[in-house]
Formats: structure tokens, C-alpha cells, sequence
């Protein structure tokens, strides 16, 4: 079958403002770029985070959408590695310039010239997309396409977190049972860490949620855990968060702060930091933990409860994540 001139896509052209449904030329792939037929692409946190002006540089307008599944149908000159035909995934990291101090520490998630796909690139909340082949991945077979995509940042970048949290830690409290801690948690159980998770006060059903996944307790974000935590993951954006996991925590833990905005952290007294307790973030991703993460996936059957929506449906799945009360992650079904 051949490539379409048109595309279905959903455009944010103006933050605050719903995406729009629209018809846009079928991308051109650059010669290190691949063009992708796409089956499914997830929706991330950070896509409410962008549609919602809360971070402030996209493209405008823009194609969000950083966990795309798709099929490769044309390649530029310079694409090595991968065939037509090939399944890949694409992720938040779509460039880094391999210059600067940070890519030349292997740190290239910290990059001082990166592009994002849905961000700075048009990304998958649309049939087709372009992508610069070395920063996809090869997925799995054992996981279908809308399984596998929420794998490609709500999974990835909670990878990076959980590492970060220690390979000692051994009581894990996630803060925000969705998307990406409900695919963590799975992981963290499989290599045998006690997860503590903590929900909004009465939200009786994602405690469920997390305890049929594993987790030894589950209770409100208001409440201590019956042990005290040797790490925290913080999922959920919530500021006030920090000084309750702090509270939660032994002496010695680390509160790792998993996504990219969150709100305003209210003070709190030195001493539930003192005794060593460390308070870090996680921005984006190196290929590194892509091709770590997708090892331990092939390995281990992360089971992603997905919420699928059609294409045309982005801003209900958007306000879904912006409600932050859906039981997993919402994924956009592209191709029927
Ligand atoms: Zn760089
Ligand atoms: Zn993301």
C-alpha cells in the first residue's frame, strides 16, 4: 500500500486550549530519519503538562505524543539498523547533540541542545510521524502495540527514577498509583522490593489497584506506612508531597521526584530532611536506560492496564491524566 499525502492528526495550537482534529501533509523523513506508519502512541503526564501551558517552549502548533508504536515505511539515506517493516517505538528523547559536557558524560538526558518528540518534533497523536532512527527503539514481540507504549515513558523514565532510588532500597513508597508507578510496581516486586503505595485520601479503588499488583500496603498520601521507607517515588505532580515522603522516610532515603512540573513544594522544618535524607529529580531519558528497561521488559511481562481511546478522542484521554483517575494509562489507538 502506498503513503497517503494527508494525515489525521490532533494539533495543539494554542495552550489552555483542546487539541484540534485537522488534516496535515504526511511528513518527509531527513536522511537519518525513519518515516512511521503509527498504531498507537501513549499519553503522558507531560502531554497535560503542555497542552496546559505549563511548560513553556513547544513548537506551536504541535503534534504532542511521546510513546509511539509504530511500523517503519520509509527510511532516509542514513538510517542503519533498522528495515521497512521493523516495529519501533519512539520516545521522549528524540536528539542530543553528542557535543556538549553532558553528552560527552554519557549524561545525554541532560543535554544542552535536545529535541523532544510531542515537544520541540511532531510527535504521535497522529497516523504518521518522523523520527531520527538512533533514538528508536526495537520493541519487544511479547507485548502488542498499545501494551508496549506506555512502556516508552510512563515505564522508561520510571525506570530512571527507580534506579535512582537505590539498588539498596529495599521499602519503596510510590506517591501516585497510575501510569507509570503501576508498571514500576511490577518491576520493583519482580526484584523483590516491598512496595508502599500511597493514593489520594480515600481513593479506595487505586489502593485495590496497587495491592492485585503487589504492593504490601496501600493507603492514603496523608498517612505514615506501617515501616519506614528506605526510598520514595514521587509520580504524582503535587508538591506538598515531598515533605510527607519525607516524613515517611528512614534515615538515609532518597525522595526521588519523577516528573517534569510539579507544584510549588511547601517549606518544611530541616529536620525531616536532616539525617541524610536526599531530595532529587528525574528529567528524561538516555538511550542507555531505553535499551536497560526494554531488556528487563522482554525478560519480565509488565502487564500495562491500558485505557485505550480512538485518535479523535485525545482531549478526553488528556483530561483522563489531568484528573489523574484513570487505572492506568491512556493510550490512543491510531490504526484500526
Ligand atoms: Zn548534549
Ligand atoms: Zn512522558
Amino acid at each position: 500500500m502506498g503513503i497517503p499525502k494527508r494525515m489525521r492528526a490532533m494539533v495543539l495550537v494554542s495552550p489552555g486550549a483542546p487539541l484540534q482534529a485537522v488534516e496535515l501533509a504526511v511528513p518527509a523523513p531527513g536522511p537519518a530519519q525513519v518515516l512511521i506508519e503509527i498504531a498507537a502512541c501513549g499519553v503522558c503526564r507531560t502531554d497535560v503538562h503542555i497542552a496546559d501551558g505549563e511548560l513553556r517552549r513547544p513548537k506551536l502548533p504541535l503534534v504532542p505524543g511521546h510513546e509511539i508504536v509504530g511500523t517503519i515505511v520509509q527510511s532516509g539515506n542514513e538510517v542503519q539498523g533498522f528495515s521497512l517493516g521493523d516495529r519501533i517505538g519512539v520516545p521522549w528523547l528524540g536528539f542530543s547533540d553528542g557535543t556538549c559536557a553532558y553528552c560527552l558524560q554519557g549524561r545525554e538526558n541532560l543535554c544542552d541542545h535536545p529535541l523532544f518528540t510531542g515537544y520541540d518534533i511532531d510527535g504521535g497523536y497522529a497516523e504518521y510521524a518522523v523520527a531520527d532512527h538512533r533514538y528508536c527503539y526495537r520493541l519487544p514481540d511479547s507485548y502488542d502495540d498499545e501494551a508496549v507504549a506506555p512502556l516508552l515513558c510512563a515505564g522508561l523514565v520510571g525506570y530512571r527514577s527507580y534506579r535512582m532510588a537505590g539498588t539498596n532500597a529495599r521499602r519503596l513508597g510510590f506517591y501516585g498509583f497510575g501510569a507509570a508507578a503501576h508498571l514500576l510496581a511490577q518491576v520493583a516486586v519482580h526484584e523483590g522490593k516491598e512496595v508502599y503505595a500511597f493514593t489520594r485520601p480515600g481513593d479506595i479503588e487505586a489502593q485495590n489497584f496497587a495491592r492485585r499488583l503487589g504492593a504490601v500496603w496501600a493507603g492514603s498520601s496523608q498517612e505514615l506506612p506501617p515501616e519506614k521507607l528506605d526510598a520514595a517515588i514521587l509520580f504524582a505532580p503535587v508538591g506538598a508531597l515531598v515533605p510527607a515522603a519525607l516524613r515517611a522516610t528512614a534515615k538515609g532515603g532518597t525522595i526521588v521526584c519523577g516528573g517534569i512540573h510539579m507544584s510549588v513544594i511547601p517549606a518544611f522544618p530541616y529536620e525531616i530532611l536532616w539525617e541524610e535524607r536526599a531530595i532529587c529529580s528525574v528529567a528524561n531519558l538516555t538511550r542507555r536506560d531505553g535499551i536497560e528497561f526494554f531488556e528487563i521488559a522482554s525478560r519480565t511481562r509488565i502487564q500495562a492496564e491500558t485505557i485505550v481511546f480512538p485518535l479523535e478522542q485525545a482531549n478526553a484521554a488528556l483530561e483522563g491524566v489531568r484528573q489523574g483517575r484513570l487505572e492506568g494509562a491512556a493510550v490512543l489507538r491510531i490504526r484500526s
